[in-house]
């Protein structure tokens, strides 16, 4: 196990001193590491290029969800501070808009290097203050929010050539809110593309998760971007709030709940502002009898216990033909007592905390919704720490398509087991849900793929794989999953206007 240490630093340094207030710590990884890097007491709104004391003198605390241990004091950034946030963005606009696509693309070129660079430092500081292992941080988020600015970067000076003859445009300034389960990949979606069209932004990060944005921030200004093109206001919902009903917004680009996403929905309308929503799901995982199916059970693992299952696009709903129901749910049950809960620093861990206290109620009372309602629930038996938040790998069987465990979106490591007979069922029962963001397939035929890769109704549909994600993907879903695309050339459509006589298709 890797043992977790926090100390104050002998000397902060300077650069530092400027970014923050308060005493400087340092977080060791480990006593024999070298690798150290600071987290700051208490961090303030990054605003116009440069880290300011909230107008509002509010703070809150982030903690680690694996030791219920704070980490940082946050700023909540009242309306006036979101004001000024806005104010930048717009200041930074003219310039930032007419820069050539190229000169643009070299800022977004110099953050995704850097962001490489201190891969190791994003990598420990998401996994300590969002509870997911250290193993995902590292193979997956990080490196993901860099591919998201070297593949955006390509774009900023080929816009005329992702859109012939419809001469797209920068929108202005771009409100963006995202959730706390990617807290770094989702600002680099957010932002990446955002600043490839020449807009400039106001991100509000989840206030649960804040710290690598603020981070980002610092690479921001690392990469030299000019003040104002980014800003970084930290708060909970009413700092989101204020930001989507500021009236100099252009768009609005949300990323989080269902619920939430219905709000912003009522805020903008009418105002002519841009938006896009990506929002919650209930993905069906279709696993047919000539699957692969110890490879099928990889995936199911993947689908729904990565990151905890704190996944929008989490294979949630597993859809197994009847035939191989007993032999699949078997080798899932075993498989599932092989997974590492535990310690998110420790590279070996597979599972680590449930991201909050919130988080986890919400997971046990669906659970206990199940159990009440009539399905079969199965638990990894592991040994949970005592401090933190966690929950055991959980799998119903004998679940019935009225169940609310079927129904709504637990956003936990929590898999509920149907069946099919045939196609036509599998496809029926997959679209049964008021979501539509991600499907998943496994099967040996690939005429069966197409098939039923066209009647379901998901924005993402994995074949033989599932939670695969590329910078050049296209991502977002159908129906209360939202709606506009995130990642490849349609993510750009998001961030422009276009002038020209051709509309793009
Ligand atoms: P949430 O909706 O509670 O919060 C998301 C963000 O919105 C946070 O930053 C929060 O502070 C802010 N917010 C809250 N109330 C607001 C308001 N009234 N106005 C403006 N902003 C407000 O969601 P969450 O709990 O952080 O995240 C989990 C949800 O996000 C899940 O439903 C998940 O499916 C969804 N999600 C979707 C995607 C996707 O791409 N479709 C990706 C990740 C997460």
């Amino acid at each position: 196990m890797v043992k977790h240490d926090t100390k104050p630093a002998e000397a902060p340094p300077d650069e530092r001193r400027e970014l923050t207030f308060g005493k400087v710590w340092n977080y060791a990884p480990a006593p024999e590491s070298t690798d150290h890097f600071a987290i700051a007491e208490r961090y303030g709104l990054f605003v116009g290029g440069e880290f300011k004391k909230p107008k509002s003198g509010e703070y809150f605390a982030t903690i680690n969800p694996a030791t219920e241990q704070p980490l940082a004091e946050i700023a909540q950034a009242g309306d006036a501070d979101v004001a000024a946030a806005v104010s930048a963005a717009r200041s930074a606009f003219p310039a930032w808009s007419k820069l050539p696509g190229d000169e643009r693309a070299r800022y977004l070129y110099r953050i995704a290097r850097i962001l490489l660079e201190r891969a190791r430092e994003f990598a420990c500081l998401e996994t300590l203050d969002n509870g997911k292992p250290i193993r995902e941080t590292r193979d997956v988020d990080v490196p993901l929010a860099a591919q998201h600015f070297f593949y955006y970067a390509g774009w900023a000076d080929k816009l005329d050539l992702a859109f012939p003859g419809a001469r797209p445009r920068p929108l202005g300034v771009v409100g963006q809110v995202i959730p706390w389960n990617f807290p770094l990949l989702m600002a680099a979606w957010k932002i990446a593309p955002a600043l490839a069209c020449g807009n400039t932004v106001v991100l509000k990060p989840a206030e649960t998760s804040p710290l690598t944005a603020l981070r980002l921030a610092e690479v921001c200004q690392q990469a030299g971007l000019p003040p104002g093109v980014v800003n970084i206001v930290t708060g909970d919902g009413r700092t989101g709030q204020a930001l989507v009903r500021h009236q100099d917004l252009a768009k609005v680009a949300f990323t989080g709940s269902t619920e939430v996403g219905k709000e912003i929905q009522r805020a903008v309308a009418g105002r002519g502002v841009e938006l896009t929503l990506e929002l919650g799901g209930k993905a069906a995982h279709l696993v047919f009898e000539d699957a692969a199916i110890d490879q099928a059970v990889e995936g199911v693992v993947r689908g729904i216990f990565f990151n905890q299952g704190h996944v929008c696009c989490a294979g949630s709903r597993l859809l197994v033909q009847e035939s191989i129901h007993d032999l699949l749910v078997d080798k899932l049950k075993a498989r599932m007592q092989r997974i590492r809960v535990g310690d998110p620093m420790d590279k070996n861990t597979d599972m680590g905390a449930i991201h909050s206290k919130a988080q986890l109620q919400r997971i046990r009372e669906l659970v206990a919704a199940g159990e009440a309602e009539g399905a079969c629930l199965h638990q990894a038996t592991c040994a949970l720490p005592g401090k933190g938040f966690w929950f055991p790998p959980s799998v119903f069987t004998g679940v019935a398509s009225s169940h609310r465990i079927a129904r709504e979106e637990v956003f936990g490591p929590v898999l509920a087991v149907q069946t099919f007979r045939t196609p036509e069922e599998a496809v029926e029962k997959a679209n049964n849900t008021s979501y539509g963001l991600s499907a998943g397939i496994w099967t040996d035929k690939g005429a069966r793929i197409l098939w039923l890769a066209e009647r379901m109704k998901a924005g993402v549909v994995w074949n033989n794989t599932f939670n695969r994600f590329d910078a050049a993907a296209p991502f977002g879903g159908y129906k209360e999953s939202g709606f506009g695309r995130e990642g490849g050339r349609q993510g750009l459509r998001a961030y422009l206007r276009f002038d020209g006589a051709l509309q793009p298709g």
